[in-house]
């Protein structure tokens, strides 16, 4: 692909992101974005690079377009291209609506953010610096998890002790034991919907604190982050969850997303079936047509359901072919 860098977008610990205006060799509609360092430098954008790679797709997940070489202002730099959030971070979001999100939004953008670490979790990896700088957004709404510089293998083993990721959301066991497993991610997570709700990070601390404070509070004390006293009982029950310090009873990412804090009418939501049995809507019901066959016919229908096969043909039962006399108003009702 021949490429022009565009405006810098941000700035990270290894360099910075620019708009990519492509010239030639890219088919994509998107814009792209170019996170560019200096070659001698770029472990963590080639480990992105990697993990991305090995992950595949997830619509949760920034897609990356590959990566090249460019020798500018006689230095040589290596550019890793990116799916472009045309409406940045999580973290700018909340900025720009006033510190603090409704619980309908902390809802729906956790739930994006599970399903992306479940995806991330199930491919054997493990994120390890989930907060909300990282995860971006699009104009449609769309949040994606982005930044996978610190992302590792589940079984790679630790060797010396490091702080990987960003301290406030770091997770007991890391601290204590050095360990990175997917259950790092879920506290993490936890501590960016305590942010997303509040406007201030999940760990509370006294004025003048510093990071020695904070890593004693979170790995030696029975402390846990701030669950907000005005969030629904589910999410304080969800929060509870991300919370445990038994990384055993922590809930996975999967375990999550049957959370009822994670049913929402914008999505996929688990129903119960006359049968008992747990049934996936797609859309929030607003009429009898728009449940799934099988949940329409068995639940109303009972056992003459096989009667109707689907929605057209229960709407072909209605239909006739004489042209209906909308003058007969003797039993009609009038609503307002
Ligand atoms: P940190 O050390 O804070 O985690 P970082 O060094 O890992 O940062 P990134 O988080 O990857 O850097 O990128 C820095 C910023 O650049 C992001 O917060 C975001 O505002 C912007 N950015 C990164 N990637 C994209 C992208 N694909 N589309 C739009 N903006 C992006």
């Amino acid at each position: 692909m021949e490429w022009v860098r565009g405006e810098t977008i941000g700035y990270g610990s290894f360099g910075t992101v620019n708009l990519v205006l492509p010239k030639t060799g890219f088919s994509g509609s998107s814009f792209l974005a170019v996170k560019c360092c200096e070659t001698n430098n770029s472990a963590s954008l080639k480990n992105e690079k990697q993990v991305l790679h090995q992950l595949g797709f997830c619509p949760q997940i920034i897609s990356c377009f590959g990566d090249d070489f460019t020798v500018e202002n006689c230095g040589k730099f290596y550019n890793l291209f990116l799916e472009y959030a045309n409406k940045g971070s999580l973290a700018d979001h909340l900025q720009l609506n006033g510190g603090k999100l409704m619980e309908s939004d902390v809802k729906r953008f956790a739930r994006s953010i599970l399903k992306g670490l479940n995806f991330i979790h199930s491919k054997g990896f493990v994120h390890c610096d989930i907060k909300l700088q990282n995860v971006l957004l699009f104009g449609n709404g769309d949040v994606k998890i982005a930044d996978f510089g610190l992302a590792k293998r589940k079984c790679e083993k630790q060797g010396r002790f490091e702080i990987r990721g960003t301290p406030l959301s770091m997770a007991p066991e890391s601290i204590n034991g050095n360990v990175y497993d997917s259950g790092v991610d879920i506290w993490a997570l936890g501590c960016a919907v305590v942010e997303m709700f509040t406007g201030k990070p999940a760990w509370n601390l006294k004025p003048g604190a510093n990071m020695a404070d904070l890593l004693i509070k979170i790995g030696a004390s029975d402390e846990l982050p701030g669950i907000p006293r005005e969030l629904s009982g589910e999410g304080k029950d969800f929060l509870v969850k991300c919370f445990s310090r038994d990384t055993n009873k922590r809930w996975t990412a999967e375990m999550l997303l049957q959370h009822p804090f994670m049913a929402g009418d914008d999505e996929t939501v688990p129903s119960t079936s006359s049968r008992g049995c747990v049934e996936e809507i797609a859309i929030t019901p607003r009429c009898t047509l728009d449940f799934p066959d099988r949940v329409w016919s068995e639940s109303i229908l009972g056992e003459n359901s096989s009667m109707f096969s689907s929605a057209l043909d229960r709407i072909r039962e209605l239909a006739c072919d004489e042209a209906p006399n909308w003058g007969v108003s003797g039993s009609w009702m009038r609503l307002r």
